[in-house]
């Protein structure tokens, strides 16, 4: 097989930029997300696979329904044709949209509780959002913070029970609901941050070291349209074999409905997308005596 990797921006991923992955298989004392993206650009080199970066994609035709050629599109306008396409793009973090957000990133706003939790060592923190990944990411500072509220805009957390019972009787946690964030002030570094009830409208100025955003994830599929089936959140439905609904169009990683949002994860998924895609193109070359382009 014959493999072209198109990337947007750098090989890696969000594995690629995450300060320390502890828990990949192979790597005991767990490993930089750079230097594990660093050795598995080397290793697919090694094999031959061709790496295409700071290319987009901004389309794809999934071609006929039974089979036959794929052609994906960059945002250059270059076409790439292939009888199996294995969709990657993952995803990104859900962003507040709040004045100050984008100013204050990586200097008192955070997405990631492991690679930036440990700043903030004996210091109040908040937590914005009362899903699973917040209450988790929030149990988590607490081996660090001195204390962490969690906001939740709704009128209740949306986390497990078992979860919520473990904030609930956390001595370094405290939960405030129906409250969200308005604004993110300071001067160069976060000073503080503004909160208001819903249901009230009266606002408060919190003074928190640092703020960890919580509020889910989107998929990077913008650019499939109609193109394949996507759930209702937008992440990419897959039957057996990682397939989607259009045959010989594949999807692995965070970005398929119900995985696990894990590298180890996403390899896996990508190892079993193989090899489905290796007994598709052999049922196509029976087929048709196609073997690509
Ligand atoms: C801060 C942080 C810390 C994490 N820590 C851990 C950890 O410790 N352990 C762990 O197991 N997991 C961790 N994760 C999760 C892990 O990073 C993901 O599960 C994994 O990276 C998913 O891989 P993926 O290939 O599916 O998607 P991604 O890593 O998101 O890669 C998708 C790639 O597709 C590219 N792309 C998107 N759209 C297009 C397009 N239209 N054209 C071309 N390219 C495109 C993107 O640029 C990106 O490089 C962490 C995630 C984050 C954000």
């Amino acid at each position: 097989m014959e493999t072209l990797v198109i990337e947007r921006s750098g090989i890696g991923g969000q594995a690629g930029s995450t300060e320390r992955i502890d828990n990949y298989p192979g790597f005991a004392q767990g490993i930089s997300g750079a230097d594990l993206a660093d050795q598995m650009r080397e290793q697919a080199e090694r094999f031959g696979v061709e790496l295409l970066i700071a290319q987009t994609v901004a389309s794809i035709d999934a071609g006929d329904e039974d089979g036959g050629v794929r052609t994906v599109v960059t945002e250059s306008g270059d076409q790439y044709r292939a009888p199996a396409v294995l969709l990657t793009p993952g995803t990104r973090y859900r962003r507040l949209n709040v004045p100050g957000e984008d100013d204050f990133i990586g200097a008192g706003v955070h997405f990631c509780a492991t690679c930036d939790g440990p700043f903030y060592r004996d210091m109040d923190t908040l937590v914005v959002g009362g899903g699973n990944s917040g209450i988790e990411e929030g149990l988590f500072l607490t081996r660090f913070a001195s204390h962490v509220t969690v906001l939740e805009v709704g009128d209740r957390l949306r986390a497990s029970q078992v979860l919520q019972d473990k904030a609930a009787a956390h001595p370094q946690m405290d939960i405030r609901l129906n409250t969200t964030v308005r604004e993110f002030r300071g001067d160069g570094k976060l000073s503080s941050v503004l909160v208001e009830d819903v249901n009230t409208g009266q606002q408060d100025e919190l003074h928190p070291a640092g703020v960890f955003v919580f509020i889910g994830l989107d998929p990077n599929t913008a650019f499939l349209a109609d193109s394949v089936e996507l759930d209702e959140r937008g992440f990419i439905k897959t039957g057996t074999g990682m397939e989607t609904n259009r045959h010989g169009v594949f999807a692995a990683g965070d970005v398929r409905a119900g995985s696990t949002k894990q590298v180890a994860a996403a390899v896996g998924e990508g190892a079993a997308a193989l090899i489905s895609i290796r007994g598709h193109m052999e049922q196509e070359i029976r087929n048709r005596g196609y073997a690509g382009d």
